[in-house]
């Protein structure tokens, strides 16, 4: 029997940060044997926000690749390949961009919060067609493939939401066409930023990268927001409320309850507690800096696994397109 498959993306839109890890790439990672796993830069997307800037997205799809290369996605076993060459993805975007209001991309939560974020990418004539319409191509994106599975973060979950709709909608008008595909979250679905923010993003500044070297790392770890009433060294703080502590129950293992313990106490500082916070995440990270540094050395290699990767992708979108043109009575040639 076939193996069922997985779609999942990451836009390059600056290098791989290690909310992507933990929330995307870990979870796939680890769903290798068991589907057919497409993992895909989505450079097209990257553009809805960053139409201005081609350059920034274009350098990024080699980064990208390299830092997916590096979180273990191994070609042997996945697809890994570039959305602009997959010609089905948009003709598909066309076909789905009659089944969704207006409306109700406006409604779209994520959407929401992302063009409240992007004012200044767009200006005073406010959001773009192509940026409010992203969640029907990233449906094309999904159903492209016949994907059962998506493992994403939870930012995704109304897209995906949106996709399910549509993929609902299509069938019911054009008959059983296409897969109604699900959403599965890791179990750091959000890593939060250290600055505070409720999200690490590229696009926010406050990103850890996996290409960060270890005083890059510590640096922006020492700037990590802790509990503001902790002044002193051996006041009592509240772990609840700092950042730090957090990275510490993900990064920390079996360390971190007596961590929190000691915090609550005023048995330990917040300097001592990032460098120990740093210590932690590094022997997470050195590994992962590694095999980094060996694709990064080897860019002909990497380009050549997102060139037969776009290939293979291809040849499946094309077979999901003909049944899409076939359903919508599109054949006029034989
Ligand atoms: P951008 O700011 O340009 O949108 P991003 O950091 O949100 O970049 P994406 O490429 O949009 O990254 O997201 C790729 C995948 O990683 C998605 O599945 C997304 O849900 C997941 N992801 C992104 N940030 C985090 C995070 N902080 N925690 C967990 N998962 C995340
Ligand atoms: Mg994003």
């Amino acid at each position: 029997m076939a193996k069922k498959r997985i779609l999942t993306g990451i836009r390059p839109t600056g290098r791989l940060h290690i909310g992507h890890l933990v929330g995307q790439i870990a979870l796939t990672k680890s769903l290798q044997d068991e589907f057919d796993v497409f993992e895909m830069i989505a450079d097209t997307q990257a553009l809805t926000d960053n139409f201005h800037d081609p350059k920034k997205v274009h350098d990024h799809v080699l980064e990208v690749a390299i830092d997916v290369l590096a979180g273990g996605i191994d070609p042997e076993k996945s697809t890994i390949f570039v959305q602009s060459h997959i010609p089905a993805i948009p003709e598909m975007t066309v076909y789905f961009s009659n089944l969704v209001t207006i409306a109700r991309l406006m409604r779209n939560p994520t959407v929401k919060t992302e063009i409240a974020q992007k004012k200044e990418v767009f200006g005073e004539g406010g959001v773009t067609f192509g940026f409010l319409g992203y969640p029907v191509s990233q449906a094309a994106d999904i159903t492209a493939f016949d994907a059962d599975l998506v493992p994403a973060g939870d930012d995704q979950a109304p897209i995906i939401e949106q996709a399910r709709e549509i993929v609902r909608k299509f069938n019911s008008i054009y008959g059983p066409t296409l897969k109604e595909p699900e959403h599965r979250m890791s179990a750091i679905p959000r890593l939060p930023g250290l600055d505070g923010n409720q999200k690490m993003g590229k696009s926010l500044g406050n990103g850890i990268f996996l290409a960060d070297s270890l005083e890059e790392m510590s640096k922006k770890v020492m700037q990590g927001k802790t509990d503001p009433e902790k002044i002193h060294k051996d006041s009592p703080g509240n772990p609840d409320i700092c950042t730090v502590f957090l990275y510490h129950s993900h990064f920390s293992g079996e360390a971190a309850p007596t961590i929190a313990t000691e915090c609550r106490k005023g048995e330990r500082g917040c300097v001592q507690c990032k460098r120990e916070l740093i210590t932690h995440m590094d022997s997470f990270l050195a590994p992962l800096r590694e095999k980094r540094d060996y694709f990064a050395a080897r860019p002909d290699f990497v380009m050549d696994v997102l060139k037969e990767g776009t290939q293979k992708a291809n040849a499946v979108a094309n077979e999901v397109l003909e049944r899409v043109r076939t359903n919508m009575h599109l054949r006029y040639f034989h």
